[in-house]
């Protein structure tokens, strides 16, 4: 994408690719969260002039007008959210599977509707016993909720019940994305979503795309994520596609929220190619 509309201050200014990366990096900053697709004006992001050389361009995890010439990735997020949505008319309950396959492989894990063997959870206090012969719940990967997510297939607004830990949660209660994040008290299960604007050099923070006040940190498991999906240098994370179990929480002055990663299997990163 080589022009954008950047919508700050409310009024609109057409920017192409060569106009806006002369731009100061200061204002740049400022506009970066106001970019909009001219075509459907969904959230569109800048990416920056690689060290390895890429040129600077405008992109879009959203946008979906301008797929005359879909990458094999865009094409299967495409796919998956359209496999997601189908399953949502099917049925009323998903469970989610934490499985990853190698990002860069073609994923051969199973889709569609599965038979739940008899399973027996206990969770904190209770124990759910969930009979085989009635249920019959499909599990879905990690990486076709977040491509659903992106393309607003209407998951994140969705009734449909995800049970995580023997606890069932609506999907419009468990995904939250990063704009409206909110530090939780009560104990619960929630699962951030978004795209990245970047990181910072040394990929131990993540900053997301959609908003400013919203930082979320590697921690400890910063080595087994960038293991995980092949993170070769900070530029890659740029515009990528990102969900994950977390907990969010106010910084010490309160001007920030900060998501920390609960654990490194119930993460999906769909990096662009
Ligand atoms: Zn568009």
């Amino acid at each position: 994408m080589f022009d954008i509309i950047c919508t700050f201050g409310g009024s609109d200014k057409p920017y192409s690719i060569l106009d806006f990366q002369k731009l100061p990096d200061n204002t740049i900053e400022l506009l970066r969260y106001s970019l909009v697709c001219p075509d459907c004006r969904k959230q569109a992001y800048y990416r920056k002039k690689s060290v390895d050389g890429k040129k600077a361009c405008f992109g879009s995890r959203y946008c979906t007008c301008r797929e005359t010439t879909a990458s094999s990735q865009r094409q299967r997020e495409a796919r998956n959210a359209t496999e997601v949505e189908q399953i949502m008319t099917e049925t009323d309950k998903i469970e989610i599977s934490f499985v990853t396959a190698s990002p860069s492989s073609v994923s051969s894990e199973p889709t569609g509707i599965r038979v739940a063997s008899d399973i027996t959870r206990t969770g904190n206090n209770k124990v759910y016993a969930i009979k085989s012969e009635q249920t019959r719940v499909p599990k879905v990967t990690l990486e076709k909720i977040l491509h659903s997510l992106i393309r607003g297939t209407g998951l994140a607004t969705s009734d449909t019940i995800i049970p995580i830990d023997g606890f069932n949660y609506k999907a419009k209660n468990l995904f939250v994305k990063f704009p409206d994040a909110e530090p939780l008290t009560k104990k619960a299960h929630r699962f951030y979503w978004g795209t990245l604007y970047n990181s910072n050099s040394d990929i131990e923070w993540l900053n997301p795309a959609e908003c400013k006040d919203v930082g979320i940190p590697l921690g400890n498991l910063r080595k087994t994520i960038i293991d995980k999906f092949n993170i070769s240098d900070a530029e890659s994370l740029e515009g990528a596609a990102i969900i994950f179990s977390g907990r969010c929480r106010w910084n010490k002055d309160k001007t920030k929220k900060i998501i920390s990663i609960c654990d490194s299997e119930r993460i999906f990163i769909s990096l662009v190619d």
